[in-house]
């Protein structure tokens, strides 16, 4: 049976974990491809170009703007944010799963453009964890913990628009709930459509 590629988009609170999850997503399904977005952000230590993000000016993520290169954008934390659309394309185009991990605005244009997409959101038990796991994390200044917190205030308001929520109270619970959801997109009819055309023409004689 001919699949296709599922688009999963997780979003969650900085600090919610799902950075952890889509990295032991990927190491336990090989079909599964992750989209690198573009950042103005500064790289954090660690991390590289082309691995976590490519890291461009805000010159060169207007001009990707204006190419229409993009899925979707936003911006974040004073930051531009956005899914170059060909990697995404070809995946999908190949059968591949391709997840994008994005905030909640590029989640909803998402939706607009590709409503199979699966919208999933992970959150910790509570705020007061969040903040906790945002101090601790001891890579953001107090005064950028505080935006984090304030952007969650914000985006808690849209959870109703996604399709499944994980509250991560344990890591290796959500990551194999989270590998549930992806199989359970298989399990949809739009994407099984060569087998449900078939099925279809089979049953047009009794028409
Ligand atoms: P961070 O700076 O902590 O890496 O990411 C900040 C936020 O931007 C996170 O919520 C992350 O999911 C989101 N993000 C990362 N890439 C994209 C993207 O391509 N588009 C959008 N809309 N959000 C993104």
């Amino acid at each position: 049976m001919v699949q296709k590629g599922a688009l999963i988009v997780v979003s969650g609170f900085a600090g919610a974990g799902k950075g952890t999850i889509v990295k032991k997503i990927l190491a336990q399904d090989p079909n599964l491809a992750l989209s690198i977005s573009m950042t103005t952000r500064n790289p954090r230590n660690g991390e590289e170009h082309g691995r976590e993000y490519f890291f461009v000016t805000k010159e060169e993520f207007e001009t990707a703007i204006d190419k229409d290169m993009l899925l979707e954008y936003a911006q974040y934390v004073d930051n531009y944010y956005g899914t170059p659309k060909k990697y995404v394309e070809d995946m999908l185009s190949e059968g591949r799963d391709v997840i994008l991990e994005i905030e909640a605005q590029g989640a909803l244009q998402i939706k607009d453009k590709f409503p199979n997409a699966v919208l999933v959101f992970v959150t910790p038990p509570s705020a007061e964890v969040l903040k906790s796991r945002l101090e601790g994390r001891g890579t953001e200044t107090p005064e950028v913990v505080l935006k984090r917190m304030h952007r969650a205030s914000q985006e808690v308001e849209i959870i109703d628009k996604y399709d499944y929520l994980l509250v991560n109270d344990d890591i290796d619970t959500c990551t194999e709930q989270m590998l549930e959801i992806v199989r359970a997109c298989h399990k949809r009819p739009c994407s099984n459509e060569d087998f449900v055309s078939k099925l279809k023409n089979g049953l047009s004689i009794y028409r």
